[in-house]
């Protein structure tokens, strides 16, 4: 009974802590919230009858499995709370696949522990598993040790340890749509009853091997910027191994936590595809970053450039001010001096306001993140369709490294990979500062003619000593 209260408990704090993650404000409550439920799911699985019986039952330390998954967690945790101390924003996307991976790996594990139980290890003293389990077992890993392979080659791709491009090769998709009927067959042979243990295991390692191939072959023909989006999806598919896992050993509280990471990760997917006006089945199928990196457009006429100093001139006039944060500002760590700046703005008398695009960034809500560290206001955040109405109103559009977000090609070029994608507007305002360190072509890697339109000035060099150089001018250092 207790240990039910507390998975119920576990599942409340859960969805609790996901409700709160939807505000910046009340993210980090959200964060904890859900950690907390985590704690309490898993020590409430230690006071479990069969999980007491096996440590009372264990002959010798060395026998004692409880003892052993102790001490993997501890070992886990410490791994998992250094990391997450040294791993820089910028490198978020490829923690969360390592993290992804190995989720799909160990339900993977999970299910086939059980299997062996069922078959070989009980082989004689049980009836083998009913279709629901042995369902439940083929689905968990066949979805883990794809989630798996195709989360370590996302991660390979995103910390450019192999090639970032889409790699396509002729009879791909008919190589993926064998290998797919090849795991149902395996999963069918799970399934059916009066089939003899020794083919059941040979079912599951083949069901492994296949499924551990497809996650590769998955992958392979998608670009890796699209890879944030990917890994977003693989995280929903390791929600679903997880719940499948949970019907595998019968645990309710892995059912509900796997399917709400199931669902919010779909929904995530989804909130990205929309942004970047993609569909899943583009974003599988497409193989957009090869073709991204031949530009359609020509850079169009030579951009304008600026100084610093010529810049403060005009923002020292300034009655309303956008920034609009991009890539480049994470890379440059800059969300600090544009605080400081933002406030001399203010200071100066200029509404100051930050525009914020769905997919600014390598991953969702990274410049929200970013600006929140900065102890930004959350009220200066503007969604893009809050701010792109009152854009033509504006004095000055500041965009700090961010490219394809503004990129106007996005509503007027059809045979742009990014045509459709909605934009920040930001070539409506008066005057549009771009800062970024030369000619570098944004995530799709196509050129932006915002840069050579004739309200546009650029200040070239590393954002955070641009914002710096601003700031200074305006304490007349
Ligand atoms: P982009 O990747 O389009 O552009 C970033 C720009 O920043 C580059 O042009 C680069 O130019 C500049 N830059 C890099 N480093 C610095 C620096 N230190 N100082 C100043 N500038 C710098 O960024 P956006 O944010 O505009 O767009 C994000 C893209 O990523 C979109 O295409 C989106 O679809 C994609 N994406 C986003 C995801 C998300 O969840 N946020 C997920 C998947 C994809 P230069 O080299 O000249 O400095």
């Amino acid at each position: 009974m207790a240990i039910n209260l507390a998975y119920i408990a576990a599942c409340l704090l859960f969805i609790l802590g996901i409700k709160k993650l939807n505000k910046p404000d009340t993210a980090r409550q959200g964060n904890f919230l859900s950690s907390l439920g985590a704690l309490v799911g898993v020590v409430a699985i230690f006071f479990e009858n069969e999980v007491v019986q096996s440590w009372n039952n264990a002959h010798s330390w060395l026998h004692n499995g409880i003892l052993w998954v102790v001490v993997a967690m501890l070992i886990g945790a410490i791994i998992g709370a250094i990391w997450s101390k040294v791993v820089k924003m910028t490198g978020m996307p490829e923690l969360v696949a390592l993290y992804n991976g190995f989720g799909g790996l160990a339900t993977a594990f999970v299910a086939i522990s059980q299997f062996m139980y069922l078959y070989i290890v009980w082989a004689g003293r049980s009836e083998g598993g009913g279709p629901i389990v042995m369902f439940s077992i083929g689905i968990t890993v066949f979805i883990g040790a794809i989630a798996f392979t195709g989360s370590m080659l996302a991660w390979g791709k995103l910390a450019e340890k192999v090639t970032g491009s889409a790699v396509v090769f002729p009879g791909q998709k008919a190589i993926n749509l064998i290998l797919v009927l090849g795991a149902l067959a395996a999963i069918v042979v799970l399934v059916l009853p009066n089939v003899d243990p020794a083919t059941k295991t040979t079912a599951v390692i083949a069901l492994t091997a296949i499924s551990l191939i497809l996650g590769f072959t998955l992958v392979l023909p998608i670009g890796g910027g699209d890879m944030p989006v990917v890994i977003s999806l693989i995280n929903s598919l390791t929600g679903l191994a997880v719940a499948m896992a949970g019907f595998v050993v019968s645990n309710t509280m892995l059912i509900v936590s796997g399917a709400l990471v199931g669902a919010s990760g779909m929904i995530l997917t989804l909130i990205m595809c929309k942004a970047m006006n993609r569909s899943i089945g583009n974003l599988l199928f497409s193989g957009f970053g090869a073709a991204a990196t031949q530009s359609t457009k020509g850079p169009g006429a030579e951009p304008k450039a600026v100084s610093a100093e010529d810049a403060y001139m005009v923002l020292e006039a300034a009655q309303s001010v956008v920034f609009v944060p991009g890539y480049g500002m994470a890379v440059a760590q800059a969300q600090h001096v544009v605080k400081e700046l933002a406030e001399k703005l203010e200071a100066n008398g200029a509404e100051v306001n930050f525009a914020i695009h769905p997919v600014a960034g390598r991953m969702p809500g990274h410049m929200n993140v970013l600006l929140a560290e900065a102890d930004i206001p959350y009220e200066q955040l503007k969604t893009m369709d809050e701010i792109n109405p009152l854009l033509p109103t504006q004095d000055v559009a500041i965009i700090i490294g961010a490219n394809d977000v503004v990129n106007p090609a996005a509503e007027t070029d059809t045979s742009s990979p990014i045509y459709g994608m909605p934009i920040i507007k930001a070539h409506e305002v008066k005057t549009v500062f771009v800062l970024k360190r030369g000619k570098g072509r944004g995530f799709s890697g196509i050129e932006n003619e915002l840069f050579s339109m004739p309200n546009t000035l650029m200040i070239y060099g590393d954002a955070k000593a641009t914002i710096s150089s601003l700031s200074k001018e305006f304490s007349g250092d």
